[in-house]
């Protein structure tokens, strides 16, 4: 009967411990030779689609991949489980600059350069260098157990994907939504390109600001400038001050004649000049400085570029014209300085933008540069999220969002770089048209001629990933795929890319289908280390995806990764936690080894005990209601994306529940002669682990898989099992207190047992005194299981009594348990033992105390000093409640 599919199908017993390797490696090798994870497109089912942020081709699996990628494929595996149709869609992004640089620096060993290759043939290297090493994270991600549809994935180069982003730029081009504009943009002076605001790394920098003095253009006064480039002052075409600022009213009547250059340039008017900041004048530089640049557009300012695209001065700065831009730096200073114009030299501290590649200071610069005007499209994508059809998780970045779209400026999207999607348009050569088509023009549609030359310039690489959750499902053909699976239900990512790839793939995917791209964006946290750094190279704290896995095994990484996924800005991942979940999943497996002992064969009934609860001893009535909770729980954080909660509900369940009493209290059972009971047990026990297995499976895909198989009765694959669904009628309220009730009383005896130090293998005789009838009556119908429980040889059950000398108690739940410890240990000498420890600890807690009551030591030493003693002090004072609740229990105050 059992079925052969499986690549365990002859069953054989649990090997002792969980072998993670091995059994990683088959099961994934079975998923997809089974083609488990493709895609079903079965009318009537709700759809469940998820598309991969695009990870960099030429990107190494880390640890926020890790995380990433463990909740989508959480998610993907319980939608397939419930039976919706379901889409993880894969694939890698071509990372423009990033992989472009990869291949360069090839080049580079082999001492030539892209430009001795030539366009085509560098092209075709990166090409190359794609099909050879590219896509090595798509190998880590099926390491990490990712059930991703591998047969669609997607490459944001590849044929169909490339035909949606000349579809989409022509159309926008068409519609007045793409411009080509002179526009002042990051440069960068060594890649020769433009870069987008999040490519411009800010770094604090120690430099300096340069107060300068230029002359009024009549002679009769000056004003002082403060800069930090001074080189720029070449490329001046105003100074600005603010209208009320007295100190500078008539001043544009005379204006400024700019040292050096001997130019005359006006004094213009402007509300955003800080009066309070230097002298409240500001030198005017509209080609080189991003403010000024806007300055220059409110009132009209002429546009003086002052260096060339390798931040060579050029010929509008004059004699010093060939030097580099911090060499004329230098010169200019010097030059400033004998002109008796150099006031002062102050040393500054101040953020420098770097390229996020290079490291070179970038050079804010005009050039010709393609736009989208993103206004109109931003317009829709807050619609949609004020209207609540997108939702954000966390929900604290709303305000954020917002704040964010409220500002957002025209959207560069050209690059000066070769690797990438070519801008479709082409310049006729003859008659200066320019045309953008889909298609590569034959000839020139106004005068009829064929030479034409194709913009130089590549899109931005978030251009084509803007369009990623339309364009991979096959857009612009209307397929199945789209009509099936768009608008994708959630998008997880990191939230460092919501404005520059989540907010963009709203605009585009609201404008080309008129619907939103997903209905949920959840927003996870930054992974660092336990200490809160953030992890890197050089400070040696990485925590390395792949090391985790051969360490701990994928399932026990996965499950402390969704552990440790709440909605925050920040997690703090320890290696210590990863062991310990990985003793989590020995757990279980020793639980199912120990069932699999006793329900090997199938036994008519057992499958079905379950479904008549009623019939069930209580142990079973109790463990089918926690059994129904747990399922509710974790149904309810899934849905809600509280992926700790997930992990917390099973975790708790399955240890301590199911294994640290449901599997001892019916080990009796198991062994008994009385048949009924045993198949109560048996079926029960199977059903309850079932459970677990399908509830674990989405986050422990491999080790749930595994136990599955070698269960009795015929199996196949886990991931296609039904999601556990809530099954009211096991929930009993009755059971549960009862057996609460009974565990409060196993837990006290056990406690004093272990406080008194009594011998693990010695004999207690326990009494309890319970007032209550209905509690009486049920302790004595457990009391053989409280007996075997505890090591007790006798339960006296009384409805009232005295405490006797040398017994200990505790009181739960109104019943007196008590435990005699004469003959089982020395209680005076144990009284002995606790006043000591008590008196250590009070000495201990007024020294404590005494630090932290000084005025003088509060104020004075570190905080992180006060915060210790702090927690010594709490510490110090649970001991000794504990302290004193073991003498209590023995009896005697002392
Ligand atoms: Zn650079
Ligand atoms: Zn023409």
């Amino acid at each position: 009967m059992n079925d052969t599919n499986t690549p365990s199908a002859a069953k054989y017993d649990l090997p002792k411990a969980y072998e993670f390797e091995e059994v990683e490696q088959r099961w994934y090798e079975y998923w997809l030779e089974h083609k488990t994870f493709s895609a079903q497109m079965e009318p009537g089912r709700p759809a469940f689609s998820i598309v991969i942020p695009p990870p960099n081709v030429t990107g190494v699996l880390h640890i926020g991949h890790a995380l990433n990628n463990t909740l989508q494929d959480l998610l993907t595996r319980y939608h397939r489980m419930k039976g919706d149709n379901t889409l993880w869609v894969p694939g890698t992004d071509h990372a423009g600059i990033a992989t472009q640089n990869v291949v360069e620096r090839q080049l580079a060993a082999e001492k030539t350069t892209r430009h001795e290759l030539g366009r085509d043939k560098f092209i075709e290297r990166v090409w190359q260098w794609r099909t050879d090493k590219g896509g090595a994270i798509i190998q880590q991600l099926k390491r990490m157990g990712a059930s991703c549809d591998w047969d669609r994935e997607r490459f944001t180069m590849d044929e169909g994907l490339s035909k949606a982003v000349r579809e989409v730029f022509v159309r926008l081009f068409n519609e007045g939504l793409i411009y080509k504009g002179d526009y002042i943009v990051n440069w960068c002076p060594r890649c020769l390109t433009a870069l987008a605001d999040d490519e411009v790394e800010h770094d604090p920098t120690h430099g300096k600001l340069y107060h300068l003095r230029y002359p009024y253009a009549d002679g009769s006064g000056s004003v002082v400038i403060a800069t930090t480039r001074p080189e720029t002052m070449l490329g001046d075409t105003a100074v600005a001050v603010h209208p009320d600022d007295e100190r500078y009213a008539g001043l544009d009547k005379i204006g400024i004649r700019l040292p050096i250059v001997d130019r005359i340039i006006p004094v213009v008017f402007d509300h955003h000049v800080q009066r309070d900041f230097g002298t409240g004048a500001l030198k005017v530089t509209p080609s080189h400085d991003r403010d000024d640049y806007e300055i220059g557009i409110r009132h009209n300012l002429e546009r003086v570029k002052v260096m060339d695209e390798r931040g060579i001065m050029n010929e509008n700065a004059g004699k010093y014209a060939g030097l580099d831009r911090f060499a004329c730096r230098t010169q200019i200073v010097k030059d400033l300085d004998e002109q008796g114009l150099l006031v002062k030299i102050d040393d500054y501290e101040h953020a420098v933008g770097k390229c996020y590649r290079c490291a070179t200071v970038i050079e804010p610069t005009t050039s010709k540069q393609w736009f989208v005007s993103v206004r109109p499209l931003a317009d829709k994508a807050v619609a949609a999220v004020r209207e609540g059809r997108i939702k954000l998780y966390p929900d604290t970045w709303y305000n954020t969002f917002y704040a964010w779209m409220d500002n957002i400026r025209d959207w560069c999207i050209s690059r000066q770089i070769w690797w990438g999607h070519r801008i479709p348009a082409w310049n006729c050569l003859e008659c200066g048209h320019l045309i953008v088509a889909s298609e590569d023009p034959g000839f020139c549609p106004r005068c009829g001629k064929i030479h034409l030359a194709q913009e130089h310039d590549v899109l931005d690489t978030w251009f084509s990933s803007a369009l990623w959750p339309f364009s991979t499902l096959g857009w612009p053909e209307n397929t199945k795929e789209l009509q099936t699976f768009y608008p994708t239900s959630v998008l997880i990512t990191s939230f460092d890319i919501l404005f520059f790839w989540v907010a963009r793939m709203m605009m585009m995917g609201l404008y080309f289908m008129d619907e939103v791209p997903f209905r949920d964006v959840y927003l996870h946290a930054l992974v660092r280390d336990k200490h809160g750094k953030k992890m890197s190279k050089s400070t040696g704290n990485v925590i390395d995806p792949l090391d985790m896995i051969k360490q701990y095994g994928t399932d026990a990484f996965r499950f402390t990764l969704t552990a440790f996924a709440a909605q925050g800005r920040e997690i703090r991942m320890d290696e210590e936690r990863i062991d310990g979940y990985r003793r989590f999943i020995n757990k279980l497996w020793n639980a199912a080894r120990f069932a699999q002992m006793h329900i090997k064969e199938s036994e008519p009934g057992i499958v079905t005990v379950a479904d008549s609860p009623a019939d069930l001893a209580l142990p079973h009535r109790w463990i089918l209601s926690r059994t129904n909770a747990t399922i509710r729980d974790v149904r309810k954080a899934l849905d809600g994306y509280d992926f700790n909660l997930i992990a917390s509900a099973i975790y708790q369940f399955t240890w301590h529940e199911f294994c640290d009493w449901y599997v001892e209290w019916i080990k009796a059972d198991l062994f008994s002669d009385d048949a009924d009971k045993r198949e109560q047990a048996r079926g029960v026990l199977l059903c309850v682990l079932e459970h677990i297995l399908k509830m674990l499976h989405p986050i422990c895909p491999f080790v749930t898989e595994e136990i599955w198989s070698q269960l009795p009765g015929t199996r196949g694959t886990i991931m296609l099992e039904p999601f556990p669904e809530e099954r009211p009628f096991w929930e009993n309220a009755e059971a549960e207190q009862s057996m609460q009730l009974l565990m409060e009383v196993i837990t006290a005896i056990r406690t004093i047992r272990s406080e008194a130090d009594v011998h693990p293998s010695a004999k207690v005789q326990a009494v309890l005194i319970c007032p209550d009838a209905a509690k009486r009556e049920l302790l004595r119908s457990f009391s053989s299981s409280i007996c075997a429980m505890t090591r007790a040889e006798s339960l006296d059950i009384a409805e009232s009594g005295a405490v006797p000398d040398d017994a200990a108690h505790a009181l739960v739940s109104g019943i007196e348990v008590v435990v005699p410890l004469k003959e089982l240990i020395d209680v005076e000498a144990e009284l002995d033992k606790l006043a000591r420890e008590r008196k250590v600890l009070e000495q201990d807690l007024q020294r404590v105390r005494g630090k932290l009551g000084n005025e003088n030591f509060l104020s004075n030493a570190p905080p992180d000093v006060v915060a210790k003693e702090q927690a010594k002090l709490a510490e110090l004072e649970s001991r000794l409640a504990k302290n004193e609740e073991s003498r209590g229990r023995l009896g005697k105050e002392r």
